[in-house]
């Protein structure tokens, strides 16, 4: 197999380095170059500056063979990119009238102005591919130059995603001989550290396919990347990896699809057992019914979402004793138990899942931030785990709403193998 092609990310834009704006192209790009398997050793931001874009152009194009730049496409004075790219590289700019017209027939249709300024996106510098925008104006543009290549993107995220995707990908994968392939293994109920642990050899034999962890919110992925001559080839070098992962994470993989998320897994799951969700939430405040209904086709499987802050609301709500919440107080194992078992469970097979915790800022001995009991209740089992998260408020209501998905999965398995339900 060839050399691999390294690749520099510049993002243009004076609003990157200002904090107005958070650079997720950054982020975005990276991560796919990544599973293009070029290699990524500099990332840049700089602000819309003819002399210092300049200059980070020279160097990128000095150290790497692509060169992405996001941003500053766009018909304004201090959207330079292009022009800064194309003298860089020695190249003059024409007018390209299929791109005008298709610019003017974009404004006519959104009912806007045409103006002048706007004819400045149709320059294409001399020799360069065109990408077409279909969600905005300004077409990008790959500059070849000696055996490099410049890649300009706009900077709305919804305009280069979709570029990226549709008109880059199979570009670079022209430059690339062979083809680099990824499985992605997602894994719940394991840290990061445990799980590093328990594939430090497969880390540290690794040559070809090569595996990365990444850390999420509750979850962690393993991408697992084959560089092969063809794709059944690269099939091949990946399978023993993934089945290995299985064998050692076993019930805790929730998928190997990279598009599946847990959620999602979670909806399959309740579709496979015929049954209704309903959630019952205090601090996540119906993050746990949201992140659900961003399903599609979820209807068939969610019934209810109760969010039950107040202790009344407890109590009135979802039926929860006022001698249990004065007893062991709201936020506690008994307190979630009963959440879980909200009247309107009924005699058909039903699933509950409910929450309750501090999500601070307080912290104090007596509510102690990041403490959240999670029960899951399927028909008539209940289970309930007590966590202890950490971080701000926002990332303690993250952590427990894809907590609870993860114990309402695994309780529906544990249903599915028909084993006897444990307090
Ligand atoms: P436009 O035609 O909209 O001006 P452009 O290609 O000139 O597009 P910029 O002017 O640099 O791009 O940025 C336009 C908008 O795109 C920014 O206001 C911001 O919302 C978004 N954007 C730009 N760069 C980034 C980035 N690196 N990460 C995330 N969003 C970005
Ligand atoms: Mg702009």
């Amino acid at each position: 197999m060839s050399e691999s092609k390294v690749v520099e990310i510049i993002c243009v834009g004076t609003e990157i380095l200002l904090g107005n704006i958070v650079n997720t192209n950054a982020a975005y790009l990276a991560e796919k170059c990544a599973q293009l398997g070029l290699v990524n050793y500099y990332q840049i931001s700089v602000g819309d500056n003819r002399e210092r874009l300049t200059e980070c152009i020279k160097t990128a194009l000095s150290r790497s063979d692509i060169v992405i730049l996001s941003g500053g496409l766009g018909p304004t004075e201090d959207d330079l990119t292009k022009e800064t790219a194309a003298e860089v590289a020695g190249k003059s700019m024409y007018l390209h009238e299929e791109s005008k017209r298709k610019i003017e027939e974009y404004f006519a249709k959104k009912g806007l102005e045409f103006t002048e300024n706007n004819i400045k996106q149709a320059l294409i510098p001399e020799g360069a591919i065109i990408l077409d925008n279909p969600n905005g104006t300004a077409p990008g543009v790959i500059i070849p130059y000696e055996n490099k290549h410049i890649v300009l993107l706009p900077g709305p995220p919804i305009e280069l995603k979709p570029m990226f995707e549709n008109k880059v990908i199979p570009f670079v994968r022209t430059l690339v001989p062979g083809v680099i392939l990824s499985q992605t293994v997602k894994i719940c109920s394991v840290g990061e550290s445990v799980l590093e642990t328990r594939i430090k050899d497969l880390i540290d034999n690794q040559t070809n396919p090569t595996i990365a962890t990444y850390a999420k919110t509750g979850e962690v992925h393993v991408r697992v990347t084959a560089k092969a001559e063809n794709e059944a080839e690269a099939h091949k070098l990946i399978k023993p990896m993934v089945n290995e992962l299985k064998k050692r994470f076993g019930n805790n993989i929730y998928t190997t699809d990279e598009n599946v998320s847990l959620e999602q897994s979670l909806v399959d799951l309740l579709k496979a057992s015929e049954l209704r969700i309903t959630t019952v939430e205090s601090c996540t405040g119906g993050m746990v019914a949201s992140r659900i209904i961003n399903v599609p086709g979820c209807s068939e499987v969610i019934k209810a979402g109760y969010v039950t802050y107040s202790d009344k609301a407890k109590r009135k709500l979802v039926g929860v004793k006022k001698s249990t919440i004065d007893k062991y107080g709201a936020v506690s194992a008994e307190t979630a138990v009963e959440m879980a078992k909200v009247p309107e469970m009924g005699p058909r097979a039903d699933i509950v899942v409910a929450v309750t915790g501090f999500a601070g800022p307080d912290d104090t001995p007596e509510e102690p931030r990041g403490l959240v009991y999670i029960a899951c209740n399927v028909c008539g089992n209940v289970k309930v785990k007590e966590c202890h998260f950490r971080g701000s408020r926002q990332k303690i209501r993250e952590s427990a709403t894809t907590e609870a998905l993860v114990l309402a999965r695994m309780c529906l398995l544990d249903y599915f193998n028909e084993k006897t339900f444990k307090e």
